[in-house]
């Protein structure tokens, strides 16, 4: 495992002198937790941001709240909301908000076709609403992003590298290699604290009503029930920002 992580710091310190526009995507999940923290170990200033939603449980609003504190984090959290929620009102905390007016349309009126709610209709429309173009916002000043996505993670992540262009950007991977055991062996040896939902025999944490626990693979209790089970919600497959041209 410490192979996989000098491999991962030189991706990283690499990918910091081509690219000083770039920032690390963490969700507070365990992988972004130790992409994070690994950046971190790189470039004690890299920027770290989050994109939440209204429908993340509150375990994970006080896990990014104690974390952000603890592992001196300096997050920017970008959230479709009119509001910050009272449980993000942290001065440590920067909050861009995000306009509402579309989602709150859009969910009200698949409610009152279906009498279902937008999550379990069309988590699709969901998640691009509440998660790809909060993300979109997020990275459009940058010209390069890190995140923790892992290949055994689920069978829509085996085939990503490492370095990846889209559109005009470009998305460094450095623990795609990481098992899970890798993770939680990480986490261990660095002592840092996991979300507490995995005690709680979650394997990927995402927005309450859309992750489950338990599971063959990691990501197989996300969206259960729905079209989009043990998927993706966007975020690595659409393209996040258009080619400027030169
Ligand atoms: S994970 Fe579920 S609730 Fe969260 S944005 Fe996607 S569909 Fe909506």
């Amino acid at each position: 495992m410490e192979d996989k992580v000098f491999h991962a710091k030189e991706l990283i310190a690499n990918a910091i002198k081509e690219y000083p526009r770039i920032a690390v995507a963490c969700s507070f999940g365990k992988d972004s937790m130790v992409v994070s923290h690994i950046a971190r170990e790189v470039d004690p200033n890299i920027k770290i941001f989050a994109v939440m939603t209204q429908f993340k449980p509150p375990e994970t609003f006080e896990y990014l709240k104690r974390m952000n504190k603890k592992m001196g984090l300096d997050i920017t959290v970008y959230m479709v909301a009119d509001s910050v929620p009272t449980i993000l009102q942290d001065k440590s905390i920067k909050v861009i908000l995000l306009p509402s007016k579309e989602f709150e349309g859009k969910a009200a009126a698949t409610r009152q076709a279906t009498g279902k709610e937008i999550y379990k209709v069309d988590p699709d429309e969901c998640c691009r609403i509440l998660k790809v173009d909060p993300t979109k916002v997020a990275v459009s000043g940058l010209d390069a992003w890190i995140t923790g996505l892992r290949n055994t993670e689920g069978r829509t992540r085996v085939d990503y590298q490492e370095v990846e262009e889209k559109g005009g950007l470009i998305k460094i991977n450095p623990i795609l290699t990481f098992t899970e055991t890798d993770i939680w062996k990480y986490m261990a040896t660095r002592g840092i604290e996991a979300h507490p939902w995995y005690r709680l025999d979650y394997r990927s944490l995402g927005c309450a009503p859309c992750s489950n626990p338990g599971g063959e693979n990691e990501r197989d209790g996300r969206w259960q029930e729905t079209s989009k089970c043990g998927g993706e919600c966007g975020i690595h497959t659409r393209i996040l920002k258009e080619k400027v041209a030169s």
